[in-house]
């Protein structure tokens, strides 16, 4: 369990906030892995102050970064939009479902749903520094805002922000090239069943899908997408 502290926030659009922690000493993590946030002072005032949220920061950055869409208004995201400079949490069961390959000049496209794209900024950072030399193209579909875009953009990668109606061609796109790229898709289980079916119809093998189901996310908070 890694204790941290809240430095700053950032309002990104909406209702979607980027917080930023510092860890008490070392905290563990892989870039693209997700953890348990946890208020224990909570326990008493309602049953589960605990939500799976992604990294949004590297492993190597001096701050930790989670980004939370509080759309639902339920009591965990209250309490979130409510922490003011200083207040502490907890961390635990740090895990993920997105593996980088092994071999680093493997082209690599990255598809994020809405606040979907969260792991994939944690993934481009740790890129950047020990990988610069591997191929990226990031797809990221929304309804308009486009959640660190100017630091995507700047990046040397292939950045595509697209809507609903452009998703399939983009993919169709991207999925051109060779060698064949592995593919880490994540956002809501709805936008990750459509995004697998296009990517299924552009020719892409299963074994080289990769998804990170942000499961309860408020659905209208991403771009579901029907093939
Ligand atoms: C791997 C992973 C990474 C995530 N990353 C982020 C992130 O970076 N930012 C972010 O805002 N959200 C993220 N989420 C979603 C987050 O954990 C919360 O579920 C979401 O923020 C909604 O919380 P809530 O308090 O608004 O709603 P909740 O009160 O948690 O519930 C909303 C609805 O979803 C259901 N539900 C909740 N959790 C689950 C679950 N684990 N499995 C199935 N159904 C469930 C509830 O029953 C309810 O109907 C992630 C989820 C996972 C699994």
């Amino acid at each position: 369990m890694a204790r941290l502290h809240l430095i700053g926030s950032t309002h990104e659009y909406g209702d979607v906030f980027t917080y930023r922690f510092r860890p008490q000493g070392t905290l563990s993590f892989a870039p693209g892995e997700y953890g348990h946030l946890f208020f224990p002072q909570l326990l008493r005032r309602f049953t589960k102050p605990v939500r799976e949220i992604s990294f949004a920061s590297a492993p190597g950055d001096d701050e930790v970064w989670f980004t939370l869409d509080h759309s639902s208004g339920s009591p965990f995201q209250e309490h979130f939009r409510s922490l003011t400079e200083g207040a502490r949490m907890q961390v635990f069961g740090i895990g993920g479902h997105l593996k980088l390959p092994e071999d680093p000049a493997r082209p690599l496209v990255l598809v994020g749903g809405g606040i979907g794209v969260t792991p994939f900024r944690s993934i481009l950072r740790h890129l950047r520094v020990h990988q610069p030399q591997t191929p990226v193209a990031l797809v990221h579909a929304a309804r308009g805002d486009y959640l660190f875009g100017e630091e995507f953009a700047a990046m040397p990668i292939a950045y595509h922000r697209v809507g609903r109606a452009e998703l399939a061609d983009t993919l169709a796109a991207v999925a051109d090239v060779e060698p064949p790229a592995a593919y880490l898709v994540a956002g809501s289980e709805a936008f990750l069943s459509g995004t697998v079916e296009h990517l299924r119809n552009a020719g892409v093998p299963d074994d080289a899908i990769q998804t990170d189901a942000f499961k309860g996310l408020h659905d209208d908070a991403t771009t579901a997408v029907t093939p």
